[in-house]
Parts: C-alpha cells; sequence; structure tokens
C-alpha cells in the first residue's frame, strides 16, 4: 500500500491528498498568502480546490485559528489561489 500524504482542507475539513491541495502560509507581517511552491517555511494551511472553500476561508477569518496566531488574508490572497489551480491545470 502506498502511503499518502493526507492535509485537512482548511475550508471542508475534509482529509485530501497533500498534493492536491494549495499550501498556504504566513508572513511575518501575519498577512496569508498561497504558497506557490509549498515550501515556505513556517506553519502550513491546505485549500482544495472546491471555490466554496476558498470562498469560505477568505470570508470567514480562519487563519487565526489554523496559524494559531492572529493574521488575516491578503488582499491578493483569492486571486492567488485561483492562479494556482489555473497553472496546475494547464500543466
Ligand atoms: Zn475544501
Amino acid at each position: 500500500m502506498t502511503r499518502v500524504a493526507l492535509r485537512t482542507c482548511l475550508g471542508c475539513r475534509q482529509a485530501k491528498a497533500k498534493v492536491s491541495l494549495v499550501r498556504l502560509t504566513r508572513d511575518a507581517g501575519g498577512v496569508v498568502h498561497a504558497d506557490a511552491r509549498g515550501t515556505a517555511p513556517g506553519r502550513g494551511a491546505y485549500l482544495c480546490a472546491d471555490p466554496a472553500c476558498l470562498d469560505r476561508v477568505v470570508k470567514g477569518g480562519r487563519f487565526a485559528h489554523a496559524f494559531r496566531k492572529p493574521c488575516s488574508a491578503g488582499a491578493a490572497l483569492a486571486e492567488e489561489v485561483r492562479e494556482l489551480w489555473q497553472q496546475r491545470k494547464s500543466k
């Protein structure tokens, strides 16, 4: 059996394969960004491809809980995540 790394989507709370999720990170100023390469240091949160999840997370203020520190979504976060999905689809 192959072990697949699972991560929980912040939006729908479902555990999914890590490779199918977008990683989010919080920078030093407390602003959350999409982590395009999935390698930024520090604690990460994960989000699946469902636009509803993105919406829920951006509007619901779930980051502070996920990162255990005060933080807020970057102004361009939704756009960053959508761009990442587009890039993956086109590969
Ligand atoms: Zn989800």
